[in-house]
């Protein structure tokens, strides 16, 4: 994962690196490194830790970082452990070159080989320090421009990468290139910046490039851009887009973590995922669905054998949503797949199977293999990401964005529901069409989904009492979810969402399977959280909450406003507004969601940067 950033042009680079940094730490945080440059002198710092121990200890040293060139780099380690050495800018055995680097070289091992042979030395463990030493030894070998150093050394590497290199001896240039990571390149007058993701430049320039796979780019002072493919040196045509971003959207305003907001701006992030899409139903109009990528692939949609979606993490949960959904009301055979499972196996797939890819950031490295691979399969493929522009939305048949805005929090919430906003009306458009559903049903579900942004800001009023439940059980260590149906992955996400971000082991079940082993961990000490709305299953889960109680587990439940029955049986209740049982994840996972973060800020944890953890998981 990690976020590399760059500066080249006439301001201090330093500031806008350290700034550009802090908005990338989503990506990585567990060391990071400043390289500055000015003529032949310059200034490197890295440590272990985030991003403000970079700054702290650069001002304490008093150490001067002057120039208008710089490199720098947000690390989340996948080859050697988060450590001074371990993190970037990584430098040559001359001390030349300096490179930062996002993602992993498989065959690095092949080739450290070779350079020790030549008499290379390596400090760190990293794939990376083989990279920028590759790129020396073919420099001095074959006496090489930096550039064209850079391209051969690229056409030996196996794996994914967005780079950034300067050598010190000309930082009037720096070199970039990428493949399967991110790199994104602000352009103004005299100058460039360069990021994995263009929110750590918006303020300086709107003008971006996002370099496609297997292309590199040449950055000169005050000169144009010149933009190559790696393969064979071709010159390429930059084309240069405005980027969208609202600024306000990526500060944390009053809140004291982003997950928070991002929790609490859920009614305007599902709205914002409804807009123009689903014409409201009132006396006088019939609700109507519109997704473009739906309509132009109407027969596509109507005639498909099978749908296959393929996702990670809490996208995964959002999918396994989406099979209940598809079936339930587009009557189409669905099977939700691991991402990082699926693209090593065979899928048996043709040209009448669909294949649905989520991804938050559309950059997640093993949900575009999968993407890949279903499309060399002949599957249509259909995208539902978050990322304008990322590289999934750009290389899908068709696809569907989520509207959500942009999201900080490693721990995903917002992204979440807005990816079941657009499965049910993807469900129901389908359904609509291939006539599986009565317009009844359509027009009643269309102006429930309508509602859904009003119930999610009534749901969040419960707050109170989910922090008075949290000082309660904030120092326990095993919870345990669960819920039947379309709650049962709602169930999932909850565990999810409270391991990530307290560390507590807690695990996600269908209800009914817990006899068949969790049962044995339930004790007075274990909370369970049960899903219990009023869905077709509402007897079965009463059923469930005796079996726990019987063994003095203690039940947190999420009811109905109306609820009786099991408000009596429960230790602590959760009260949410009632809704279609196809709409109820909409409505279930926000108590879920409010009570992961309030035990998280109790326990003292970092919310919006959990150890181990990155945003967009961008190496496989
Ligand atoms: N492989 C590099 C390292 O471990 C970069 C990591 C990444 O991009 O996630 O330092």
């Amino acid at each position: 994962m990690c976020g590399i950033i760059g500066y080249l042009g006439y301001r201090e680079a330093y500031p806008i690196l350290l700034n550009g940094l802090k908005k990338l730490e989503y990506r990585g945080y567990d060391s990071s490194g400043i390289a500055v440059f000015r003529k032949r002198k310059y200034n490197l710092y890295k440590t272990k830790g985030k991003v403000n121990e970079l700054e702290k200890k650069i001002s304490f040293y008093k150490i001067k970082m002057k120039g208008n060139t710089g490199i720098g780099h947000t690390r989340w380690a996948t080859h050697g452990i988060p450590d001074n050495i371990n993190a970037h800018p990584h430098v040559s055995n001359s001390n030349e070159l300096f490179l930062i680097h996002n993602g992993i070289i498989e065959n690095y091992h092949a080739i450290k080989i070779i350079l020790s042979k030549n008499g290379f030395i390596f400090k760190s463990k990293t794939d990376t320090e083989v990279l920028v030493n590759l790129i020396e030894f073919v420099q001095k070998k074959n006496k090489l421009s930096l550039e064209e150093a850079v391209r051969i050394s690229l056409n030996e590497i196996v794996g994914a990468y967005s780079i950034a290199i300067v050598d010190k001896s000309n930082p009037e240039i720096i070199v970039i290139a990428k493949l399967g990571s991110p790199l994104a390149l602000g352009i103004n007058e005299r100058e460039f910046f360069i990021s994995s993701d263009p929110v750590s430049f918006v303020n300086y320039t709107k003008n971006v490039l996002y370099l496609r796979d297997g292309e590199m780019a040449i950055l000169r002072k005050d000169k144009d851009l010149d933009l190559r493919k790696i393969r064979d040196n071709h010159k390429l045509n930059p084309i240069i887009k405005e980027l969208q971003i609202n600024l306000k959207e990526i500060e944390k305003g009053n809140y004291k973590y982003f997950m928070l907001k991002e929790i609490y701006e859920q009614p305007k992030s599902i709205r914002d995922t409804l807009r123009g899409r689903l014409l409201i139903p009132n006396k006088n109009i019939d609700g109507l669905i519109c997704i473009d990528g739906i309509e132009s692939n109407k027969d596509i949609f109507i005639n498909a054998k099978s749908i296959t979606i393929v996702a990670c993490g809490t996208s995964w949960h959002a999918s396994l949503i989406g099979e209940y959904l598809l079936e339930e009301l587009a009557r189409i055979p669905v099977e939700v797949e691991y991402a990082s499972e699926f693209r090593y196996r065979k899928p048996i797939l043709g040209k009448k199977d669909i294949v649905i890819v989520i991804s938050q950031s559309g950059e997640t490295a093993d949900t575009i293999e999968a993407l890949k691979l279903a499309k060399k399969r002949g599957a249509f493929v259909f995208g539902i990401c978050n990322v304008v522009s990322s590289y999934i939305a750009r290389n899908v048949d068709a696809g569907a964005y989520t509207h959500a805005g942009p999201e900080i929090g490693v721990a995903s919430t917002k992204s979440f529901t807005a990816q079941i906003t657009v499965l049910t009306l993807l469900s129901l458009i389908i359904g609509k069409y291939r006539s599986t559903i009565t317009n009844n049903r359509y027009q009643y579900l269309c102006k429930e989904l309508k509602s859904i942004p009003e119930k999610v800001s009534q749901t969040l009023k419960i707050d109170d009492t989910i922090k008075n439940i949290s000082q309660l059980y904030c120092h326990v260590n095993n919870f345990l979810y669960l819920g039947r149906g379309i709650n049962f992955p709602v169930a999932l996400e909850g565990a999810l969402k409270l391991k990530e971000i307290s560390y507590i082991h807690a695990e996600g079940y269908p209800a009914a399977e817990m006899k068949h082993g969790p049962i044995a961990l339930i004790d007075e000490k274990i909370p369970v959280v049960f899903l219990s709305t009023k869905t077709g299953q509402y007897k079965k889960i009463i059923g469930n909450i005796e079996e726990i109680k019987a063994r003095k587990g203690k039940i947190i439940a999420i009811v109905n406003e109306d609820d009786i029955q099991i408000s009596m049986l429960a230790d602590h209740i959760i009260k949410v507004p009632k809704i279609s049982e196809e709409l109820n994840p909409l409505i279930t996972v926000i108590p879920l969601q409010l009570l992961a973060y309030q035990i998280a800020f109790l326990r003292g944890e970092n919310v919006d940067q959990p150890r181990n953890l990155a945003k967009s998981v961008t190496v496989e």
